[in-house]
């Protein structure tokens, strides 16, 4: 079985229709007993005039009886008919004049209560849908907020938003960048590549390893390590610039990726990193060179795994080929560049 919600326009609309019934019952019952009190005012009236008209009768009757051989009954009744006709408040007469007025009354107050429950309770209901579909903040400003709390609610479920919104960004900003090194990790990395393949943009990628970083962290540690890896994150950023972007793919791996850049120039690219890492002073004082794999995007590459593999291969045959070299595949041809 369901719950049972209990809305606030329910609230509202029950608690005045027991008000309504309330005071109209009231009425009824305080209406009635001033017709009574109207009735026995008049009593003393009526009884001059019941006298009065029974006299007159009861002169004619005797008039008459000495003539013909009536009863007095028959006159006596229709006495009393007329006089009571008189004094007999008829229901429709009743209803007409008070049950009436109070039904619409009554119900004038109710659909008039109905209809501020709705207005009340409406910007709730807007300001809970948008919540529910998660609109923009921004689209909150239709709701009618016509009154103070309602105002307030919206002002504070705006800021709520914005605020959560900026938060959602910060940590999704924070779900794509690498703790070490602060650059986007490998899940940015997949979505660039998964949105320039979908789109089908020509883009060259450099694989990066770092030679020989086993032995950095097993002759200086860990944290020289780490301070290591840090600082060719920085050189590799500088050296591209704003031509591609760069990610850690893993470990001590990097990947570059260069939109719209022929291969040669991506060649050219990671030459240059190549030399300037070989001769960079590093935090175990002893260089630390790279190794890379270059290709570019071909038509016939259908997702980013396709061609990190023909760029991974390549990385492998730059370390058999001896480390601190770069080797590039060109339509499916590689050569090696020392
Ligand atoms: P190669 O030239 O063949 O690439 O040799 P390598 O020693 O660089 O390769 P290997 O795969 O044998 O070792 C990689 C090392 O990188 C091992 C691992 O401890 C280290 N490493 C991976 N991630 C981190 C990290 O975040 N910090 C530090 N300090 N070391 C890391
Ligand atoms: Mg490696
Ligand atoms: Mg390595």
């Amino acid at each position: 079985m369901g719950k049972f919600k209990l809305k606030l326009s329910f609230l509202i609309v029950s608690m005045t229709i027991v008000v309504v019934l309330a005071t109209s019952s009231i009425s009824i019952w305080s209406s009635y007993r001033n017709f009574n009190e109207i009735l026995k005012e008049n009593k003393t009236d009526m009884q001059e005039i019941y006298v009065k008209e029974v006299s007159t009768i009861t002169e004619d009757y005797l008039q008459g009886a000495k003539t013909n051989d009536h009863s007095l009954e028959p006159y006596m009744e229709q006495v009393v008919d007329t006089l009571l006709d008189e004094r007999m408040v008829s229901f429709s007469l009743f209803f007409k004049k008070i049950i009436t007025p109070i039904i619409i009354v009554v119900a004038a107050v109710l659909g008039l209560a109905i209809w501020l429950a709705i207005k009340i309770t409406q910007p709730l209901k807007d300001l809970s849908t948008k919540i529910e579909v998660g609109e923009e903040g921004q689209e909150t400003e239709e709701i009618a907020d016509w009154y103070y709390e309602a105002k307030l609610l919206k002002n504070n479920v705006q800021k709520m938003v914005i605020c959560s919104q900026s938060k959602i960004s910060d940590l999704t900003e924070q779900l794509n960048l690498d703790s070490l090194t602060g650059i986007p990790n490998r899940r940015r990395m997949d979505q660039t590549l998964h949105e320039l393949i979908v789109d089908k943009v020509p883009h060259a990628i450099i694989l990066i390893d770092l030679d020989d970083f086993k032995s950095i962290n097993d002759t200086y540690g860990h944290t020289v390590g780490d301070e290591v890896l840090k600082a060719f994150a920085i050189n590799m950023q500088n050296s591209v610039g704003d031509q591609g972007f760069c990610f850690r793919y893993g470990g001590e791996e990097f990947m570059v990726i260069l939109p719209s850049m022929n291969i040669d120039d991506a060649v050219q690219l990671a030459e240059s990193l190549r030399i300037k890492q070989a001769l960079q002073e590093t935090a175990c004082g002893r260089p630390v060179t790279m190794s890379a794999g270059i290709t570019a995007f071909t038509p016939n590459i259908q997702s980013p795994n396709q061609l990190i593999e023909i760029a991974d291969h390549a990385l492998y045959k730059a370390k058999q080929s001896g480390r601190n070299c770069l080797c590039v595949v060109r339509n499916m041809r590689q050569m090696i560049v020392k």
